[in-house]
C-alpha cells in the first residue's frame, strides 16, 4: 500500500496552514515534495500539514484498560452511544462542508477505542459514505494501546485503516510507562499487535512517548522500528493536570537533552537509512515552515463521548460547544475562553528565534499549564534549540551517505 488514495493531485505548499498534525509523523521518509515523494516508504505519506483538512477527535470511549504515568484523560467505564457517533460524524462533515475544507480527518480515539470497536466500524462506513456523497477526500485513523483481541485486529486489519500504536520501549520500559491498571505488563501485547498490523500491511505508526526512561532503551525501541520499516516519532510527555505520577515520570530538560543527545550520536555513529528528520523533534516539524504548533482553535473538533467538543483532548474537561449546535467549528475560531494557539510571531522569545517557522513555539497546552500564559516560548525550548541543529546535521550526515551510494550505483 504505497500512496494514500486520497492525494491524487498536489496542493501548494505555501499555503499557511501550519503543522496541522503532521501525519508525516507517520512518514520517516524526508520528502519536501507534495506526496508525490520517491521514497520507498510502505505507509501512507501524505503531507497533511500543507492541506486545508478539517480534523476531529473522536473519543470512542473514555474507557481505558491501562493506567499510563502521563495519561491526561480522566478515565470513566464511559461509551460513545451508536447515535451519539453517528451525529458527531455529520455534524464534522456538516462543518466541512460549510467552511470549505477538502479533506476530513478523523481520529478514532479514547481511552482505549479498540473497546468499543463496533462504534469504528460503524463511523468508518458512514465516513467513507458521506465523502464520496460530497466529494471530500477522508482521512482516518485510530489512535491504540496495542492491547487488543485478536478478533479485534482481524477485523481492524480487514477495514485498512492508518493505525497509530504507543509504543514506549521494547520491554520493561514500555511496561513502567504504560502498564495495565491492575499493575501488569503490556510491552508484548503492543509489541505483537504492532508486528501483526504491519505483517497484515497495515500503515502503522509508533507514538513514543518520551519520560524518564534511559535512552539506550529508547534506541533499542527505534532501531527495533527501523528494521521493521515502521515510522515513529517522539514525544516529550507534557505535564497535564493530571499526570498521575509527576514526580517519578516527567523529563526535565537537562535529562531530555542529555536523552535525545546520546541518541543523536548513537545515529551519528550509526546512521539510519530512514531520515530521523521528522522522528526527533517533538512537535517541531523541521521539513518544513509554519506558523502553529497544532490545529488547535482553528480547524480542529475534539468531540468527548457525549457529544460535547472542546478545543484540544487535554480540555476535555471544559468543553465549550457541542455537536448539536449549529455551527460548533465558528465557536471553537471564535472561542474567548480556555486554550489560546498563537502564531509563534505573538510568542515572547520566540519572535526573534531562528527556528520559530520550524518550531512554532510548543504546545500551548504545555506553555499555558507551566507558565500560566500561552504567549511565550515552549518550556522545552532549551531542548529544542540544543537538538535541532544536531537533528538537521544528523540528516545532512544521512543524505550525503544516500547520495554517495546513489552516485555509485549501490
Ligand atoms: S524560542 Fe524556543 S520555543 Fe520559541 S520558536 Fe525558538 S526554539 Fe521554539
Ligand atoms: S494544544 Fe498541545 S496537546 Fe493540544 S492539540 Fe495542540 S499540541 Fe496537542
Amino acid at each position: 500500500m504505497k500512496k494514500s488514495s486520497i492525494f491524487n493531485k498536489k496542493y501548494s505548499r505555501n499555503t499557511n496552514y501550519g503543522n496541522t498534525d503532521y501525519d508525516c509523523d507517520d512518514c520517516a521518509c524526508d520528502c519536501a515534495c507534495d506526496c508525490d515523494c520517491a521514497c520507498d516508504c510502505d505507509y501512507d505519506c501524505v503531507d497533511y500539514a500543507s492541506v486545508p483538512n478539517l480534523t476531529a477527535w473522536l473519543h470512542i470511549t473514555n474507557a481505558c484498560p491501562l493506567g499510563c504515568h502521563y495519561c491526561y484523560i480522566q478515565k470513566s467505564n464511559d461509551a460513545m452511544p451508536f447515535e451519539v457517533g453517528q451525529k458527531a460524524i455529520q455534524t464534522v462533515f456538516q462543518e466541512a462542508l460549510k467552511h470549505g475544507y477538502q479533506v476530513v480527518k478523523l481520529k478514532y480515539a479514547g481511552g482505549e477505542p479498540t473497546l468499543n470497536f463496533g462504534l469504528v466500524e460503524a463511523l468508518h462506513q458512514q465516513a467513507h459514505q458521506l465523502a464520496d456523497q460530497h466529494g471530500l477526500q477522508l482521512d482516518e485513523v485510530l489512535l491504540t494501546s496495542g492491547v487488543m483481541s485478536a478478533q479485534v485486529q482481524q477485523r481492524l486489519i480487514k477495514m485498512g485503516m492508518r493505525v497509530m500504536v504507543s509504543l514506549d520501549g521494547l520491554g520493561m520500559e514500555h511496561d513502567n510507562n504504560r502498564p495495565l491498571l491492575s499493575g501488569l505488563p503490556t510491552a508484548h501485547m503492543a509489541r505483537e499487535s504492532l508486528i501483526a498490523l504491519k505483517q497484515a500491511e497495515v500503515s502503522v505508526v509508533v507514538s513514543i512517548t518520551v519520560t524518564r526512561q534511559p535512552a539506550h532503551s529508547l534506541i533499542a525501541l527505534m532501531e527495533f522500528l527501523l528494521e521493521w520499516e515502521i515510522p515513529f516519532s517522539l514525544s516529550f510527555a507534557r505535564d497535564n493536570a493530571a499526570f498521575p505520577n509527576r514526580e517519578q515520570f516527567m523529563p526535565y530538560n537537562e535529562q531530555l537533552i542529555t536523552t535525545m543527545q546520546v541518541i543523536i550520536n548513537h545515529f551519528a555513529q550509526k546512521p539510519s537509512r530512514q531520515s530521523l528528520l521528522h522522528a526527533l523533534t517533538d512537535r517541531a516539524n523541521l521539513g518544513q515552515e509554519h506558523h502553529y504548533t497544532c490545529a488547535v482553535g482553528r480547524n480542529y473538533l475534539v468531540i468527548d463521548h457525549q457529544g460535547n467538543i472542546a478545543m484540544c483532548q487535554q480540555e476535555m474537561q471544559t468543553p465549550i460547544t457541542t455537536i448539536y449546535e449549529a455551527d460548533p467549528l465558528s465557536k471553537v475560531i471564535n472561542n474567548d475562553i480556555g486554550i489560546k494557539n498563537l502564531p509563534v510571531d505573538e510568542k515572547e522569545g520566540c519572535r526573534d528565534c531562528e527556528w520559530k517557522y520550524y518550531c512554532a513555539g510548543g504546545c500551548a497546552a504545555l506553555t499555558t499549564k507551566v507558565y500560566g500564559r500561552p504567549d511565550t516560548r515552549s518550556p522545552f525550548c532549551e531542548v529544542y534549540k540544543t537538538i535541532f541543529p544536531e537533528v538537521i546535521r544528523l540528516e545532512a550526515a544521512r543524505e550525503i551517505i544516500e547520495w554517495s551510494e546513489s552516485a555509485n550505483g549501490k
